[in-house]
């Protein structure tokens, strides 16, 4: 009895939590911490214990009012963000929801056109140790060779050459605007279906930053923890005429029970999206890309496709300090910073080596980084790479990374 009354105290504070807006006005650091608070309340909460196995209103498990009511906002925060008529915000990681759409349209062998992971592709559009790879026939469209961009053309030409059933766009490394309405154009043309997982750039288009792949993609996947901000898991968008598709994909199709404290995290991250501050943070977060990208160029430093329009991007540590990205991100984690190995376009090294290193701006953004700290971050990382063999320098730098952590808690 007593474990039950709180159960349902807990759930409820949390229902309402949501209902009345945590947002206590004031800088927007202090709102930041505020809805962390929630986010990571709501993610470590009781809500980890309850079983609901279906969708609002039809579960398999008594005692859902309160999941219920949670899941509702959730989804009805998600349309309102991403201006779309379906959400399913149970796939547990981008991974799965990428699994949903596909078994949802797909049947084993066809065939789907999406992004090689060199070029900035995810493992989940059909590499050949993902599940993608191995129940699809998978082939792949890359970067133009010298400008390092999506060439529409070329993925036009391979589109009518395969003519697959889906066509995936979206990626994990590459940062250049993607063009929605060519893809579409395309897949119309092949009488594809059209799916953009956008994991890396939700929250830039939650923020109107990016174009909204709506109304031009059939399916639109995320993860909801990278620019969205919120915890770690998926999501998958949708017109109306697909939701029931879309649903019986991921439960029972892929998955079992909804983590439901998870889609509680969820509901309070877009209910942060949807907040005239989180467009300005997300400004913030570009700009800080871009302030990065024009730092490393000034200095001599490569950055893939010479500009980023997001908020991440990838330096050739081979053409600019002959060493892989292995090595570099080993370099770096000795003088605390942290970023990671990333292929390049045509990268003649394998995946565990790479020739690059992916860096992004969201999280130190967050911390209340600015252009200034921005611009001593792509220095710092340059003279460690530049001077890798010399330890007074590293130790040097070592301290500067201690006093920017200090500076920006
Ligand atoms: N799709 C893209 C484009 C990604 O970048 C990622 C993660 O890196 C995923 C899907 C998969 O997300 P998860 O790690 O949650 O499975």
């Amino acid at each position: 009895a007593m474990s039950e009354a709180i159960d349902d105290e807990v759930a409820k504070e949390i229902a309402t939590a949501f209902i009345t807006s945590p947002f206590l006005g004031g800088v927007y650091g202090e709102r930041v911490d505020t809805l962390i608070h929630y986010e990571q309340k709501a993610v470590g909460s009781i809500l980890t214990n309850k079983y609901a196995e279906g969708y609002p209103g039809k579960r398999y498990y008594g005692g859902c009012e309160y999941v219920d009511e949670i899941e509702r906002i959730a989804i009805e925060k998600a349309c309102q963000l991403f201006n779309c008529e379906h959400a399913n915000v149970q796939p547990h990681s981008g991974s799965q929801a990428n699994m949903a759409v596909y078994l949802a349209i797909l049947k084993p062998g066809d065939k789907v056109l999406a992004m090689d992971l060199a070029s900035g592709g995810h493992l989940s559009h059909g590499h050949r140790l993902s599940f993608s790879g191995q129940l699809y026939d998978f082939h792949f469209y890359g970067v133009d060779p010298v400008s390092k961009m999506i060439d529409v053309n070329e993925v036009r030409r391979l589109a009518h050459q395969i003519k697959p059933k889906l066509i995936v766009v979206g990626a994990s490394a590459y940062y250049r605007i993607i063009p929605f309405p060519a893809f579409r154009q395309i897949a119309d043309e092949v009488g594809a279906y059209l799916m953009a997982d956008v994991a890396h750039i939700a929250g830039l288009i939650a923020a109107s930053i990016h174009p909204s792949p709506f109304p031009h993609a059939h399916f639109v996947t995320t993860t909801t923890h990278k620019t969205l901000r919120g915890p770690r898991g998926g999501m998958i968008l949708c017109d109306k005429q697909y939701g029931a598709l879309i649903d019986r994909a991921v439960f029972p199709g892929v998955q079992g029970g909804p983590l439901m404290h998870i889609i509680a995290g969820k509901a309070v991250a877009f209910e942060e999206a949807l907040a005239p501050e989180f467009k300005k943070y997300q400004q913030n977060v570009v700009d800080n890309a871009a302030t990065l990208a024009n730092e490393f160029i000034s200095m001599g430093v490569e950055v893939v496709s010479g500009q980023t329009d997001a908020h991440m991007l990838v330096i050739n540590t081979m053409s600019s300090f002959k060493i892989s990205g292995k090595e570099a991100q080993q370099i770096l984690d000795d003088v605390l910073i942290t970023v990671n190995k990333n292929s390049i376009p045509y990268d003649p090294l394998p995946p565990g080596v790479t020739s690059g290193i992916r860096i992004g701006t969201p999280a130190l953004t967050t911390r209340g980084f600015n252009a200034t700290a921005f611009r001593l971050i792509a220095i710092l990382i340059t003279v460690s790479l530049r001077q890798r063999h010399d330890d007074k320098s590293l130790i040097k730098i070592k301290k500067i990374v201690r006093m920017l952590n200090r500076q920006f808690r």
